[in-house]
C-alpha cells in the first residue's frame, strides 16, 4: 500500500513530506510525543507508523477508539429521543386530565435535555491525538460549556425561582434566553462540521436549517419581548397579537432546540461506517510501514551512505520529544 494521502490543507505539517515534525503531535496509538521525529518514522515507544497520526483530524485515520466514542454519544441521545417519545404520551394524557400534574411534562422535558446533554458530552469528547491544540474558542469546547449550564438553570427554574426574578436574567441564562441559543445552536454547528467531515451532506444541510431556525425564532421572540417590555405594556391589554406571535416564535424556538439536540442520533450509522473504515486504515499502514522497514533493512548500509547529514534522530533526553 503507498502512503496514505497528504491531507489538503494540513495546518503544520504536510504528510507527503519526510520532514521533522515541529508540532505538537502525539502518537494515535500510546500518546507519545512525537515532536522532532521525521514523518516517514516509527512511534519509539510502540512503532505505529507516524504518517497515520499526523492524518488523526481526518475522521477515517483517527483513533478508532475515539470515533466509537463519538457514536456512543449518538447512541445516548437516541435512547434518550425514544424514552422521551414513549413516556411522553402518558404523561401529557395524564397531565391534561389534571391540570396539576403539568408539571411532570416539565419534567420529561428536563429528562430528555438532561440525556442529550449527556450524549452531546460524550459526542464531543476531544480527539486525543491533537489534544491540547485546540483554539479555545472552538465549538467543541463551547457545547460543553454551555449545555450542561442551560440543563442546570432548567432545573433550578423546575425547583421553583422567586417569582420576582428578573426579566434580564431570563434573557441572558433562561433556556429561552442567550446562553440557550448559544447552547443549541453551537450543538447544530458542532455537528454540521462532524456530518461534513463524515461527507454526510443531508445532516449538512439539515443542521444548517436548525442553526437558522434557532437563529430567527429567537429573533423574533427576542425582538417582540424587548418591544413590549421597553413600551411598557407587557401582559396588557390591546397587546395580544404581538404576545401571539412571540409565543409562536417560542414554540419555534423549542422546535429548533429539541432538533439540534437531536443531531447526534443521526451521526451514529456514519460514525459505525467511520469507525470501520479507521480500523481498515489503521491495520493497513501499520502493515505498510512493516513491509517498508522490512525491505530498508535489505539496503540498510546503502541507506546508511546515503543519508543526508543534517538530519537527526531525537537523543533520549531530547526533553521536546517526550511527554
Ligand atoms: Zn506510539
Amino acid at each position: 500500500m503507498s502512503a496514505p494521502a497528504p491531507v489538503p490543507g494540513s495546518p503544520a505539517v504536510d504528510p507527503a513530506s519526510d520532514s521533522e515534525i515541529w508540532i505538537d503531535l502525539k502518537c494515535l496509538r500510546c500518546r507519545y510525543s512525537l515532536r522532532g521525529l521525521r514523518i516517514s518514522g516509527r512511534c519509539p515507544e510502540c512503532g505505529a507508523p507516524i504518517r497515520l497520526s499526523l492524518q488523526s483530524h481526518v475522521l477515517e485515520f483517527s483513533d478508532p477508539d475515539w470515533v466509537g466514542c463519538l457514536a456512543t454519544g449518538g447512541r445516548i441521545v437516541i435512547g434518550a429521543l425514544v424514552a422521551f417519545v414513549v413516556l411522553s404520551v402518558p404523561i401529557t394524557a395524564w397531565a391534561t386530565a389534571n391540570h396539576q400534574h403539568f408539571r411532570y411534562v416539565l419534567w420529561l422535558g428536563w429528562g430528555f435535555l438532561a440525556a442529550a446533554t449527556v450524549g452531546a458530552w460524550k459526542m464531543t469528547t476531544p480527539n486525543p491525538a491533537v489534544a491540547g491544540s485546540e483554539r479555545w474558542y472552538a465549538v467543541r469546547k463551547r457545547v460543553r460549556a454551555n449545555l450542561p449550564v442551560v440543563c442546570l438553570v432548567c432545573l433550578v427554574l423546575l425547583l421553583g425561582v422567586p417569582r420576582q426574578t428578573r426579566l434580564v436574567a431570563h434573557a441572558f441564562a433562561g433556556p429561552l434566553g442567550v446562553l440557550g441559543l448559544f447552547a443549541f445552536s453551537g450543538l447544530a454547528a458542532y455537528a454540521r462540521d462532524l456530518a461534513r467531515r463524515l461527507g454526510e451532506r443531508r445532516i449538512v444541510a439539515q443542521a444548517a436549517g436548525v442553526q437558522i431556525l434557532l437563529a430567527f425564532t429567537w429573533a423574533g421572540m427576542a425582538i417582540i419581548v424587548s418591544v413590549l417590555v421597553i413600551g411598557g405594556s407587557f401582559a396588557r391589554p390591546g397587546t395580544e397579537a404581538p404576545m401571539i406571535v412571540g409565543v409562536f416564535c417560542g414554540l419555534g424556538y423549542l422546535v429548533a432546540a429539541l432538533l439540534a439536540l437531536a443531531l447526534p442520533a443521526q451521526l451514529v450509522e456514519p460514525f459505525r461506517r467511520c469507525r470501520a473504515a479507521a480500523e481498515a486504515n489503521w491495520v493497513a499502514a501499520v502493515a505498510a510501514s512493516a513491509a517498508d522497514s522490512g525491505a530498508s533493512r535489505t539496503d540498510a548500509a546503502s541507506a546508511a551512505a546515503a543519508a543526508p547529514t543534517g538530519l537527526r534522530s531525537p537523543a533520549p533526553d531530547d526533553t521536546a520529544a517526550h511527554p
